[in-house]
């Protein structure tokens, strides 16, 4: 689970989050939605520390990882994190792609390695292409194995930022069913995403955001076709 309590983050004088109050439960599948800018990414990020927060405190498991005393990358290790770009390493295959880390940060042997690695292949509908390398498959391809990778850490959770952003629109809905697999066999999830049926379908939570606050959150059916807040109607009148 994740708690976040009055979170800051400023770059420089620009303060992009200006007191987040956000958490995702055990098992919660949590869409967060809002304009260009509005500390989505930020957030996101600051979740694991790839980004600094200012102030305020974010709690893993219970966790205070704002905390200097913090193991930050035994914290790490156990959060799935998948983004926009794949970042799959070019230069590796698929089957490289997902026993590296696990090889370096697990200690896992090679075979084990391999073993988890496989069976993940599978969970994504990728079996068999273990030797491919990335730029040899499409977008689509790439992102489901970004995601195996991180699942074959193990992670309590996984978060995506905008995972299907980048693709072209008849390679998204395979991405989309591999994380709907994941909500249903109750990963914890926390998604940035412009998909709203996805949102509406999938998710046990919609959170919106605007200008580096949560403005609105709810059941997403009910904030999608009944949204209460000004800035949120808004919103949802340009992207619907
Ligand atoms: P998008 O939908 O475009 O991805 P977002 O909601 O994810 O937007 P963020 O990427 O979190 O928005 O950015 C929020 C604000 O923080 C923006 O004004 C952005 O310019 C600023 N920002 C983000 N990262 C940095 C950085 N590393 N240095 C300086 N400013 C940053
Ligand atoms: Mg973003």
């Amino acid at each position: 689970a994740i708690a976040v309590r009055d979170l800051h983050k400023s770059f420089g004088k620009n303060e992009v989050l200006t007191g987040i109050d956000f958490h995702v439960d055990q098992g919660e599948v949590v869409c967060v939605i809002g304009p260009s800018g509005s500390g989505k990414s930020t957030l996101l990020r600051c979740v694991n520390r790839l980004e600094e927060p200012t102030s305020g405190t974010i709690l893993i498991e219970g966790v205070d990882i704002t905390d200097p005393e913090t193991d930050l990358a035994a914290v790490r290790t156990r959060i799935g994190i998948v983004f926009q770009q794949f970042n799959l390493f070019p230069h590796l295959t698929v089957l490289r792609n997902l026993t590296l880390a696990q090889r370096r940060v697990k200690g896992r042997s090679k075979a084990e390695a391999e073993e988890v690695a496989r069976r993940n292949l599978e969970k994504v509908g990728m079996a068999g292409r273990e030797s491919a390398y990335p730029a040899q498959l499409s977008g689509g391809q790439q992102q489901r194995i970004a995601i195996a990778r991180a699942l074959s850490m193990d992670p309590d959770m996984m978060l995506f930022d905008e995972p299907t952003s980048a693709l072209d629109p008849e390679l998204v809905g395979d991405v989309l069913e591999v994380m709907r697999t994941l909500a249903n066999e109750g990963m914890t999830m926390m998604v940035v995403t412009h998909e709203m049926g996805f949102a509406r379908e999938v998710g046990d939570r919609l959170v919106f955001m605007d200008g580096g606050v949560v403005v609105e959150q709810g059941d997403p059916v009910e904030v999608l076709s009944n949204p209460q807040e000004t800035r949120t109607r808004g919103f949802l009148s340009k992207v619907l």
